[in-house]
């Protein structure tokens, strides 16, 4: 959806896959985290001839700042995210403000990201955006809107729903969603985190990647709970016409970010995420693909991500339950 719509329920469609018109965006990012990185001169200079060994080593040092390689390990931390609450500007929002605090939802989500290494401390804010339906991330510090978690509320099914997801899946699998994709971004700026390709594509699977590496029984409720989410967008932005820009933003469509986590879920176990062929519509043939593009990002993470990692931290939040919430009405 994008920021200033309303969002009307919307009759679920026999297919969502064929009638998309208009797709909207969510989690903004900004593209600030371009200012730690190196500039296009000092890439240039690599190209140089370097005349000895001296100048080789001052050109190397030149770069350094520029690599993974280059951070100061020793420096960085895990439990590094902080959470501020702010009181709601729209009074309508008071009763998610108490709940969330009464509840300690975001407290609990946060623990997410403690296991990673930050350089320096990140704040999650929630507050009031004017009526925005967003989240963001800019300079290390992360905004979620009351808006968003209105929407997420507003768009939980009343009852189960077919595919065994529960009510309460609906909630957390999207909030936990949220939190991780803007944390994605948090760890792609300030570790420097090289990326081939669209950020908000990578920070959608980051999110899904890690919720994949909880127990099975959570890690299923909550990748159908951020799909079911996904399938509202996709029936809300196909009631308008599609407009050719739409094709040009940062993010993906609603239905192909649908897909990309239905996919990685699929890819990460077919048994575990059978019901992504069939009740959430994963066309076979992209998930003839899927165990590949898993394994494409599982390498990538491995390789830039898992060497920040707390590794005994991040058993604990493994062997925690994510999906013991009241659900918010
Ligand atoms: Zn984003």
């Amino acid at each position: 959806m994008s920021e200033n719509e309303s969002k009307p329920e919307a009759a679920i469609p026999e297919c969502p896959l064929n009638s998309v018109r208009r797709l909207g965006s969510r989690h903004l990012t900004t593209m600030s985290r371009r200012s730690n990185r190196a500039s296009h001169a000092s890439l240039a200079a690599r190209t140089r001839p370097m005349r000895s060994k001296i100048t080789l080593l001052l050109a190397l040092a030149t770069l350094a700042p520029s690599t993974a390689f280059a951070l100061d390990l020793a420096t960085h931390k895990p439990d590094r995210l902080r959470l501020e609450y702010h009181v709601p500007k729209n009074p309508a929002h008071e009763h998610i403000y108490n709940k969330l605090r009464e509840q300690r939802v975001l407290e609990r989500l946060t623990e997410f990201a403690a296991p990673f290494r930050l350089p320096r401390y990140v704040l999650m804010k929630i507050e009031g955006c004017d009526g925005t339906v967003n989240a963001f991330y800019e300079d290390g510090e992360i905004k979620i809107c009351y808006e968003y978690i209105e929407y997420i509320y507003q768009n939980t099914p009343q009852g189960p729903v077919v595919g065994g997801l529960r009510p309460e899946d609906a909630v957390v699998g999207p909030m936990v969603d949220v939190v991780l994709h803007e944390f994605g971004h948090t760890l792609f700026d300030l570790l420097e985190i090289p990326l081939l390709g669209r950020e908000e594509d990578a920070a959608d699977l980051f999110s899904a990647y890690v919720q994949l590496k909880v127990g099975r029984d959570e890690a299923r409720a909550l990748i159908f709970g951020i799909a079911f989410l996904g399938r509202k967008e996709i029936e809300q932005s196909m009631a308008k016409s599609l407009e050719l820009q739409e094709f040009a933003k940062e993010h993906g469509l609603p239905a192909q970010r649908y897909f990309n986590v239905l996919c990685l879920a699929y890819g990460f176990d077919r048994e575990l995420f059978k019901d992504a062929v069939t009740h959430w519509h994963l066309p076979p043939a992209r998930a003839e693909s899927c165990e590949d593009e898993y394994e494409t990002f599982d390498h990538a993470y491995q390789t830039l991500i898992e060497p920040h990692v707390d590794a005994e931290r991040f058993k604990s939040v493994q062997a925690r339950k994510w999906l013991q919430f009241e659900v918010q009405k």
